[in-house]
């Protein structure tokens, strides 16, 4: 997608190329801004005890999110979040971004936070999370396509963006028809542009303009007094609680994490003496994008996913006093692609370079023979390490030793059995994160995932390699935290659910290093430690299963080869579902379990 093209020859402030009108004015900017969107909304008057939910047409150089912030941390009283949604065509690139906020002092520390974690340009929905409660949706694209996309029930609209003569295409019929789906009897609005076919496309969506206040805020036509009527309406519903979760590898670590942090009191049940004792359980694993020569769903998917896990994992390292994450850049050695293909399909796919960059042989640390791929944000995670991290919060307890084996439905609530038929636990909401489907309640029957075994053995070296992280058929990564231990693999065997460690496996870890590095291979010298050996829940699709299968019934599985890339994703997706919180339908529909992959074939 295309950046906004911003200049600063317009004497009134900085603009736009693509629609020659400032973002705002260098003079009022931030005051205007307050005026027309916060007032125009009653905010903050509204936020008493509330969780509330703003939606903006145009996202621009981050003004309106910003001074909202600013309002939102000295006036929330006690609410507790703020979900920010705003969809943007043409973001602007970090460092215009950055120079277009930095006349605003009183400004400065939020945009310091909204700069360090401001996505590259690459289409689709970027949640990012920040202090003081806020959540910011960031929806890359045009903005009627995303808002009709989104599942969401907005407080408060700032309809923003550039004006009706400049940018027409944005002002249709579909975006107020987006604007009214995510809309609620109580939701107020306040717009930039007062043009009578504004003022008609929402009167016929229900807002009408309020009277005895500024042109430009308008309520919905059935409410006589929003300040009154808000109090009552709240967004985020509580969940009946606790809610069980099964299975403590990534997948259900990720999810009791977020419906903690969102006040959920979580049980997470698992059948191991210790959590990441399954798939989950490498002292190292790497954290890449999708790259492929066509674009398709899935690699949308998986990079919305990795972008996501970027930002998640650098906050919750942050946290962290045991080294968790390397964001040291991957090698990507050719492999299976020729030299050529990789040079041409960044050619062909410009979007491909937000993600990944060709570096020539010369230029690159490792002694490759062709031209090699610097994936320059990805890095190394602990998949081990993050799970005991994830779990380290007060509103979750972990059982482990439970096996669920049988589950009963008794009107609203579930209740598990272990395999004596013993009573392990009951909830409203029990949602199953059990890697591969296997010898699970008979609820799960109709559902697929295929198990292909796979073991990493982790080395010794007393020589430094020439990039903590090379990948190919095979890969190298560095322990975090260490400083000459690595994990080498992997296998992959497809059918095979015996996770016992295998010495044969170790030996093909140690023929692939081989290949992947003949030249650093003699002086390295590996010396094995250990492995550890697991099962990928694999989908014919690649993608996961997430989402509700009956009532209360929830399953969250098929991380396949890429559980550090999708698990925090699903998290989310799961955890907006469960409590009532904005997410978009395309994501949530892509790991739907009820589509035609997930399901077993009946002949
Ligand atoms: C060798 C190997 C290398 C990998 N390398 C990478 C990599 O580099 N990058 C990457 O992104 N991904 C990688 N993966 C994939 C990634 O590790 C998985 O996608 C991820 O760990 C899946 O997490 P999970 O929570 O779904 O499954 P698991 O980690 O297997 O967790 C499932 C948990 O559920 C428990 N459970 C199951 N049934 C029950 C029950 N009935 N009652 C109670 N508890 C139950 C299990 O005991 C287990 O602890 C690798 C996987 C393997 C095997």
């Amino acid at each position: 997608m295309q950046h906004g093209d911003l200049h600063w020859k317009n004497s009134q402030g900085p603009s736009s190329s693509q629609f020659g009108e400032v973002y705002y004015h260098s003079k009022n900017g931030l005051k205007d801004h307050r005026a027309m969107f916060l007032q125009g909304n009653q905010l903050p008057k509204r936020w008493h005890g509330q969780n509330f939910v703003i939606g903006e047409t145009g996202f621009g150089a981050g003004l309106n999110f910003l001074s909202s912030w600013l309002e939102w941390k000295r006036n929330r009283q006690n609410s507790e979040r703020l979900h920010y949604i705003s969809a943007e065509q043409f973001p602007l690139s970090r460092a215009d971004l950055q120079a277009a906020l930095a006349p605003w002092s009183e400004l400065a520390p939020f945009t310091k936070q909204l700069l360090k974690q401001w996505p590259r340009a690459w289409a689709g929905f970027h949640r990012m999370h920040f202090e003081d409660g806020i959540t910011l949706d960031l929806l890359l694209g045009d903005a009627s396509e995303m808002w009709q996309n989104m599942n969401a029930s907005v407080d408060a609209w700032y309809l923003d963006g550039f004006s009706p003569n400049k940018n027409p295409q944005i002002w249709q019929g579909e975006l107020f028809q987006a604007i009214a789906n995510c809309s609620h009897q109580q939701t107020t609005l306040a717009s930039s542009h007062f043009t009578s076919s504004i003022c008609h496309q929402l009167a016929e969506i229900g807002f009408a303009a309020k009277q005895g206040t500024a042109a430009g805020q308008f309520c919905k036509t059935t409410n006589s007094d929003i300040a009154e009527v808000a109090a009552n309406s709240l967004t985020e519903q509580p969940v009946e609680q606790p809610i069980i979760v099964v299975g403590a590898g990534l997948a259900g670590c990720h999810l009791a994490r977020r419906l903690a942090e969102h006040g959920q009191r979580v049980i997470l049940l698992e059948q191991n003496s210790q959590v990441a004792l399954g798939a989950s359980g490498n002292p190292a694993g790497l954290l890449k994008p999708l790259l492929h020569l066509q674009p398709s769903k899935r690699e949308i998917f998986h990079n919305i996913g990795y972008f996501y896990s970027l930002r998640r994992i650098e906050q919750l390292s942050q946290t962290s006093d045991q080294p968790i994450w390397n964001p040291c850049g991957i090698v990507e050695q050719p492999g299976k692609h020729s030299d050529n293909r990789l040079a041409s399909m960044l050619q062909k796919r410009p979007a491909l370079n937000l993600v990944a960059q060709l570096i020539p042989a010369t230029a690159n640390q490792t002694n490759a023979q062709a031209s090699s791929l610097i994936i320059d944000q990805a890095g190394i995670c602990a998949p081990a390490k993050i799970c005991h991290l994830l779990i380290d919060h007060p509103s979750i307890e972990l059982k482990t030793g439970v096996n669920v084996a049988h589950l009963e439905q008794h009107n609203q609530f579930w209740k598990l059995f272990d395999q004596q038929r013993l009573l392990v636990g009951q909830a409203n909401n029990v949602i199953f994160c059990p890697g591969h489907l296997h010898q699970l309640p008979e609820q799960f029957d109709g559902l697929l995932t295929r198990p292909l075994q796979g073991q990493v053995s982790q080395i010794k070296s007393n020589k430094t390699i020439s990039h903590p992280a090379i990948c190919g058929k095979s890969y190298i990564a560095k322990i975090p935290g260490t400083s000459d231990q690595y994990c080498i693999g992997a296998t992959f065997n497809r059918g095979e659910l015996n996770t016992e460690v295998d010495s044969q496996q170790d030996q093909q870890n140690i023929a692939a290093l081989q290949q992947l590095l003949p030249e650093e291979y003699d002086q390295l010298k590996p010396e094995l430690i250990s492995a550890t050996s697991g099962i990928r829940a694999t989908v014919p699709d690649y993608t996961p299963i997430a989402g509700a299968l009956k009532p209360g019934l929830w399953i969250n599985t098929g991380h396949g080869a890429r559980g550090l890339v999708t698990a925090p994703l699903v998290a989310e997706i799961l955890t907006s579902q469960l409590c009532n919180l904005p997410y978009p339908n395309d994501l949530s529909s892509f790991i739907d379990p009820s589509r035609k992959a997930a399901r077993v074939k009946r002949d």
